[in-house]
């Protein structure tokens, strides 16, 4: 027997018909490229998105087809996201830090046929664009006045020509729930940039969880930022739970620094912001140095790489911001875990408290996960216990775009597919994930098992290290030894033997590393994270003392 309920599919133009309804007058705030604030509403990016859609069904895109975005958080990349996908075309956003090749490389093989960008990404396009034959459409989000008149890209058009003039209605079509709605390219360490194509059904449904009070707990009331680029893995569902919900949304544009986003969380009364940690350590240096105070932020959420133990108590204890520390991927659209602690966590002792938030947290409903050893056997929770963090759900891929490197699921005895993360973790009896590294990056010393985070979160808390990376060197006793590489906070001084004795009595005496490197900086990848291949490379020629 099958239930009588209305069967209606969970569509994105969804999203932003009921914020226009119920939430028209509600804020979106953005700081735009040419360093301005300007000030929209719901209603008026809702109307603005069925401009955007007439126009595409003016350049007769079929449905299926790419428009790809090379652009800042703004309310035009916001338009686009709802304006693009309610069609039933695919919005693919590209990451604006690659190198211009590799940027090429994807618009080709996503087969983009219209590219939006800022400004700001003019010499980006002019260098790519005769690379990419397929790109049929160029628009540049900006006024018509801004527009050079000799860019040498054929038949650029400004955003505001383009969709100036539309109509304003426009009836969104029924689509298949399952249809494709937009598609994110992971950075893939190994190999060609791989694709994530996410579907209306996904999109709302993590729109659903992400909002969830023990995961990022959205409201009407809230005045969210998200310094999490929209170009990384949809800032991380942000601006489909935030129309769902219809809080206020402020877009940081290109300003990243601890000054602008700063201002802004003052200025537009952010209670939420989120981002990854080195967005919140310029956040806090320019903080600390300026002697600063919030006076509406609640909470910030931290992903993407490891919190910090000193961060979260910079948040924590000295602004009186609760951390949301979570974890996901771009394979996982991108929510999996998050740190929020239940009514027994409450009760521990602060140090006891930080302990757990230090973790990765607990799955949000919507996605399972488990354990594994190199057997596939599924390992106990117990926190101790550690092995291939596996995850299945609704809202996780089963495949990349175009089948690129097969099939990626580990099939269960039940003939179940979970998707292996590349992370090794632990996770304990209450159900709080913790990761102890990237598969690739974890240190085989003597047979055990060193967490390059465990190493790196104790290099963080001496007070004149800005950042610290730990990698395994080659020993020809040991397999692998851990160094560990340092940023030094500017005018600070640490030496390398005051370093490794600040490690004594914090963790076992041989997962203390062998050598400090100091360095001017860390590479850091396109969302943000340490590229740890390439400081390997950087460190080719490195021998480590005694070896
Ligand atoms: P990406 O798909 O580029 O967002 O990268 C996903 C990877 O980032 C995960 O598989 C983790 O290795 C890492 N990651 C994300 N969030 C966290 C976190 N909170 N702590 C540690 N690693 C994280």
């Amino acid at each position: 027997m099958l239930g009588q309920m209305q069967n209606q599919p969970l569509l994105i133009s969804s999203l932003i018909t009921h914020a226009e309804r119920h939430h028209g007058s509600t804020e979106i705030v953005s700081r735009r490229v040419e360093g301005d604030i300007h000030r929209s509403t719901w209603g008026q990016i809702a109307r603005r998105s069925r401009q955007v859609a007439n126009a595409l069904d003016g350049l007769q895109l079929a449905h299926g087809e790419r428009v790809a975005t090379l652009a800042w958080n703004g309310y035009r990349h916001l338009e686009l996201y709802f304006g693009v996908s309610g069609t039933g075309r695919v919005l693919h956003t590209l990451n604006p830090r690659l190198h211009p090749e590799q940027l090429a490389w994807i618009v080709n093989h996503a087969d983009d046929r219209a590219l939006c960008f800022d400004m700001s990404f003019l010499p980006l396009v002019q260098a790519v664009h005769s690379k990419c034959p397929g790109v049929r459409h160029w628009v540049a989000l900006c006024d018509a006045d801004k527009l050079p008149t000799e860019s040498g890209i054929p038949g650029l058009m400004s955003y505001e020509t383009w969709i100036g003039g539309r109509s304003e209605t426009y009836v969104w079509p029924e689509l298949d729930e399952n249809s494709a709605s937009s598609m994110c390219y992971t950075s893939g360490t190994t190999g060609n940039p791989k694709a994530a194509l996410y579907s209306h059904r996904s999109t709302l449904l993590h729109a659903y969880g992400a909002a969830l009070p023990d995961a990022l707990g959205c409201s009407a009331r809230d005045s969210i930022l998200p310094v999490v680029p929209m170009f990384h893995v949809n800032a991380w569902g942000l601006p489909y739970s935030a129309a769902a919900v219809g809080c206020k949304l402020v877009f940081p544009g290109p300003a990243l620094d601890g000054k602008s986003v700063y201002e802004l969380i003052e200025s537009e009364k952010v209670s939420m912001a989120a981002g990854v940690p080195t967005v919140w350590q310029m956040l806090l240096g320019h903080m600390q140095q300026n002697g600063l105070k919030f006076s509406t932020l609640r909470r910030t959420v931290i992903g993407g790489s490891a919190c910090p133990p000193t961060m979260i108590n910079a948040f924590n204890h000295t602004y009186g911001v609760e951390v949301l520390h979570a974890w996901g991927m771009t394979e996982m659209s991108p929510l999996g875990t998050v740190c929020t602690l239940k009514s027994a966590q409450l009760a521990l002792s602060p140090e006891a408290q930080l302990k757990v938030r230090l973790k990765q947290g607990r799955a949000v409903f919507g996605v399972d996960m488990k354990i594994v050893d190199e057997a596939g056997h599924e390992l106990p929770w117990d926190g101790k216990a550690y092995g291939d963090l596996l995850v299945r759900g609704p809202w996780i891929i089963t495949s990349y775009f175009k089948g690129e490197g097969g099939d990626p699921l580990r099939y269960d005895a039940n003939g179940k597919g979970w998707f292996p993360t590349g992370d090794v973790a632990t996770i304990d009896a209450d159900g709080f994930m913790q990761i102890t590294d990237r598969s690739k990056d974890v240190i085989k010393s003597g047979g055990e098992w060193i967490s390059s985070i465990d190493v790196e979160n104790i290099a963080m808390a001496h007070p004149a290290v800005a950042m610290a990376a730990c990698i395994g060197m080659k020993h020809p006793k040991w397999d692998e030894r851990p160094i560990v590489v340092v940023v030094k906070k500017p005018g600070a001084e640490v030496s390398r033997d005051e370093l490794l004795a600040f490690y004594e009595g914090k963790t076992a005496k041989w997962q203390i590393p062998d050598d400090v490197v100091f360095v001017d900086a860390i590479p850091l990848g396109a969302t943000g994270k340490m590229q740890k291949m390439t400081l390997r490379q950087q460190l080719k020629d490195y021998v480590l003392p005694g070896a």
